[in-house]
């Protein structure tokens, strides 16, 4: 699993935040505590006494083992008093523990030196909301996509037939999915489910813990011509689209099309391809298309390394139209 700088650094940030959370919130029931129950301030006297006692005794080098144990004892005895107090005037007996959001890691992120799972969890939304923005990931899944809609007639192989084994050949790439999967390319005319397939497996992948940025080539290029020409002070796009585990583009050859957009294409498929990082290219242009639009370099590297996939059918878009 890779992450970006940036990630790492606002996954850091959350991690902090919730610390900080936590411990204001902590302090904030101590205060109202401590505002009705004046003598807990004794008790809590007690447990740091005691604690500043057991470094001075560790330092001292002195009888430390049986003096620590005692130190215990006493700051155990106050932490009972004061759970005591907790109850008798009406708090849960663990209202002033500090409550982290994990209890594993006290919000640190780490547990004996190893990225706890929370930690990842937080890395892995971070992917979700790049793809979540505008895109419908929890609409768009394996279980909700219907064979139904591709037409089971005709002679030779069915739109069906052949969509039911791109559809597998989808869930397994997601089941399956690591460093060393193929990249893809989707081809067929718009509203086959192109999107709809791609957004499932991004979902599955993201699930596994792994980056995923899955965005249109319009989009994209467009932010990665305005960071280019000075236009907006984010920089790390092209590095996130060479570094994520899975890049998704979705609908190539919608994008307006200059020099520019042509190389930031052939540097993402070419750069992906030379560190063995899958990519999922989807677009309604032929094979043709591709060749005359972005040049033949680009083009070759595309047909001969990814794996192609051919969606096939009537538009499930007016399907479904006509249907309601
Ligand atoms: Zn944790």
């Amino acid at each position: 699993m890779s992450y970006t700088t940036a990630e790492y650094e606002s996954a850091r940030r959350e991690l902090e935040r919730r610390r900080n959370t936590a411990e204001r919130e902590r302090e904030k029931r101590h205060s109202e505590v401590a505002a009705k129950v004046p003598e807990i301030l004794e008790t809590e006297k007690e447990m740091s006494t005691a604690g500043l006692a057991v470094v001075k005794a560790v330092s001292l080098g002195e009888d430390a083992v049986r003096y620590v144990r005692e130190l215990e004892k006493i700051n155990l005895e106050a932490q009972k008093k004061r759970e005591k107090l907790l109850v008798e005037n009406g708090f849960p007996a663990d209202y002033l523990k500090v409550k982290y959001t994990c209890e594993k890691c006290g919000d640190k992120g780490f547990v004996n030196g190893r990225m706890c799972e929370c930690h990842k969890a937080i890395l892995r939304s971070l992917a979700y909301e790049k793809l979540c923005g505008k895109f419908p990931l929890d609409k768009c899944t394996f279980e909700n996509f219907s064979l139904s809609y591709y037409p089971d007639t005709g002679s030779g192989i069915t739109p069906r037939t052949r969509m039911e084994s791109v559809y597998n050949f989808c869930k397994n790439y997601a089941e399956d999915f690591n460093s060393h999967s193929p990249s893809i390319l989707m081809s067929g005319e718009t509203g086959l489910g192109k999107t709809h397939l791609s957004l499932a497996i991004a979902g599955e992948v993201i699930k596994k813990g792994k980056g995923v940025i899955y965005a249109s080539a319009q989009n994209l290029l467009n932010r990665l011509e305005n960071e280019k020409f000075g236009r907006s002070d984010k920089s790390d796009t092209e590095l996130n689209l060479i570094e994520c585990d899975l890049l998704i583009l979705d609908d190539l050859g919608s994008e307006f099309r200059t020099q520019f957009t042509v190389s930031a294409i052939y540097n993402i498929v070419n750069s992906r391809l030379l560190s063995s990082k899958p990519t999922i290219i989807s677009t309604n242009l032929t094979h043709k298309e591709i060749d005359s639009a972005y040049t033949s370099r680009i083009a070759s590297r595309i047909l001969s390394e990814y794996t192609l996939l051919q969606f096939d059918g009537t538009d499930i878009r007016q399907i479904k139209t006509r249907q309601y």
